[in-house]
């Protein structure tokens, strides 16, 4: 199945790999998002920058914290905050190096503690060293708003995935003219493009991503840009409309 039909919702690839996705807005006030596939299972780590004040947010920095620390660098940016969405490995296996580097606080949501103590077992099952872990400063709840610059983001909390599942919510800037700018939603692991995060694993619950995506991501507006964890980008109109995971079963009410 071709996951992404309009054009748009691609990002460029440019040199080291990383995708650099812009808004249309023609002036010079752009956001800077950089989309850098990370680690054997290619997380996507987010680097969000504040174009005037050069300050940024770091998502999933789930490995490769050096070239984290270099697309950081080539745009002179200053971390604020190195959020996770979820505590899987590939999500969290560079929070260490990258708290060491910058100094910012390393947040994710209290529900997904437990699955960070539990980074040995973790490496493990994939095979790998576990990382040194990194010290938690700041616990996200729904409702929570992440402020960097002139930017912020709303924490949506969306268990299903893993408990304490987080996604990100930037809404469209205040300063743009409407529908000049699409806002993002960064999902994690929650939301794909034609899929839905897998539920067997630790803490997983198929009915929980079902509400979780239902009641939080799709009532966003269409044209929000979705950057799930892994993968190509989508749109949440082109999720609602095809994709085959969201219709299954019946969903109880909360
Ligand atoms: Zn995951
Ligand atoms: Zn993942």
């Amino acid at each position: 199945m071709e996951q992404v039909s309009s054009g748009e919702c691609y990002s460029r690839f440019s040199v080291d790999n990383a995708m650099t996705d812009r808004t249309s807005d023609p002036r010079s006030k752009q956001i800077i998002h950089e989309i850098l596939p990370v680690g054997m299972l290619q997380c996507n780590c987010s680097i969000i920058g504040d174009p005037e004040t050069r300050e940024a947010l770091v998502v999933d920095p789930g490995d490769e914290a050096g070239r984290i620390l270099e697309l950081l660098a080539k745009h002179a940016l200053t971390v604020k905050a190195i959020v996770s969405t979820h505590a899987h490995i590939d999500h969290v296996g560079g929070l260490r190096k990258m708290q060491l580097a910058t100094g910012a606080p390393v947040l994710m949501h209290g529900d997904d503690i437990d699955l960070y103590r539990h980074l040995d077992m973790q490496s493990a099952w994939i095979g790998v060293r576990p990382p040194d872990p990194a010290n938690v400063d700041k616990l996200l709840r729904e409702g929570d708003t992440l402020r960097w610059g002139a930017f912020e983001a709303n924490v949506l909390h969306t268990p299903g995935h893993t408990p304490g599942s987080i996604s990100l919510y930037l809404a469209p800037q205040r300063e743009s003219e409407p529908r000049e700018d699409a806002g993002k939603l960064l999902a994690g692991d929650t939301l794909f493009a034609g899929s839905i995060g897998r539920t067997d694993l630790w803490g997983g619950s198929l009915e929980q991503i079902l509400r979780s995506i239902h009641q939080k991501l799709l009532i966003l507006p269409d044209e929000t840009v979705v950057y799930p964890g892994h993968g190509a980008s989508t749109t949440i109109g082109e999720e609602r409309a095809n994709n085959p995971f969201l219709e299954l079963p019946r969903l109880s009410s909360p």
